[in-house]
């Protein structure tokens, strides 16, 4: 249900991680969240960055501000993105030794970046029927949603995304397994919604990542859309459910080809059942666009207009001339303003992820501007508060 983006035209947000403040080195290291914030420093660490993420982009003008992902460790090519669901489950122990099934599925050698993404993520084995543990995401929505009025989106890598990472050494039937996660996560969505949330994110379904060059691509499709479905059953009835999609962001790399659509795959995304579906359009400069507009009906449709893979900051003309493009083919009601993907922690500074907001929502309120809407506050792009004083 529209919660966070009720009655909004153009609701601007990001998708979800933001670099770490320098000074924030504590991490969970396996830890449960709450095991963590009974020790002095990470509990102040956590909070303090945790505040100055919300205020950066209160700062910017944001209208659904998310927690900065600032659970997840600092470790190689976002591993926690998968690994803090993973190492928190009954079921999983020990870590892979050999090169993992992803790895090995995965057309990358020794010299490339994702090779050593890959080696580095070494993540734990399945090893016994699956199990719930101290996920504690409405503890971690609680923790950020005190720290401000505007509706925090927390987000998490999919049942789906997750399933297909782990290696599996216990089931013989992966379907099974992932019915046995996908009811231990949907269970912890439930008590987000639970706890108040107005606005959730699940992250990375695969049915847009698809080979549709093979015979079996409808089948697959389906299947990841069953399984979507599946795990978010009922949560629509208590907050608004975004769905992020993206072509990958480990250690800020792309995963398929500039020339992947999102096209064969939208007849069946627009089955997704979500509020607001995300789609990566700032790196492909808007050639998805038309299609979106055409095939997403049921759910509103959010672009990125910002790139998570480079440094150079967009200029807000930049942005506003995406979102009329898309404003030819998504009426402003139905249409969200997002990044491509998240910040990261490791490929960005904080200055950089900061100004990519601030351009995204200056870029939207030129856009605002010429519709009539109001505009957003963007304490960070006024004049009267530059250090330097006016001549
Ligand atoms: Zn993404």
């Amino acid at each position: 249900m529209y919660t966070a983006t009720k009655d909004l035209k153009l609701p601007t947000t990001i998708t979800g991680s933001v670099p770490r403040p320098a000074w924030y080195t504590e991490n969970l290291r396996g830890r449960p969240f709450r095991v963590a914030m009974a020790e002095k420093n990470f509990r102040e660490q956590y909070l303090d960055a945790v505040s100055c993420i919300i205020r950066d982009q209160e700062r910017a003008g944001l209208d659904i501000v998310t927690d900065g992902d600032a659970r997840f460790d600092t470790d190689v090519g976002g591993r926690s993105w998968v690994n803090y669901t993973l190492e928190r489950l009954q079921g999983v122990t020990g870590y892979e030794t050999g090169r993992s099934e992803a790895a090995r599925k995965n057309t990358t050698r020794p010299g490339d970046i994702l090779f050593e993404v890959l080696e580095a993520w070494a993540l734990p084995q399945v090893t016994g029927k699956l199990g719930p543990g101290p996920l504690e995401l409405p503890q971690l929505w609680r923790s950020a949603q005190q720290m401000t009025a505007k509706p925090v989106k927390v987000g998490v890598a999919s049942p789906e995304t997750v399933a297909l990472l782990l290696p599996n050494r216990h089931y013989k039937d992966r379907e099974q397994m992932f019915a046995d996660l996908s009811a231990i996560m949907r269970e912890e969505f439930l008590r987000v919604a639970g706890s108040g949330a107005a606005v959730f994110q699940v992250e990375e379904p695969w049915v847009h990542r698809v080979d549709y060059t093979q015979k079996d691509a409808p089948a697959q499709a389906e299947l990841s859309v069953r399984w979507f479905n599946q795990s978010v059953r009922g949560l629509r009835e208590k907050l608004e459910l975004w769905c992020h999609t993206c072509w990958g962001n480990p250690a800020q790399q792309r995963t398929f080809d500039i020339n992947k659509r999102y096209e064969p795959a939208l007849e069946y995304m627009n089955e997704l059942d979500a509020d607001v579906l995300t789609f990566e359009c700032a790196t492909t400069k808007g050639a998805d666009i038309e299609s979106i507009g055409r095939e997403i009906t049921k759910p509103k449709v959010a672009i990125g207009v910002i790139d998570h893979h480079t440094l150079q900051v967009e200029r807000p003309e930049e942005v506003a001339a995406l979102l009329r493009t898309a404003l030819r083919h998504i009426p402003p009601e139905r249409l969200c303003v997002s990044t491509d993907c998240g910040f990261g922690r490791e490929g960005m500074s904080r200055r950089h992820a900061f100004y990519k907001m601030v351009a995204l929502t200056r870029g939207t309120n030129i856009v605002r501007r010429e519709l009539g809407l109001p505009e957003a506050h963007i304490p960070a792009a006024e004049s009267r508060f530059a250090l330097a004083d006016e001549e």
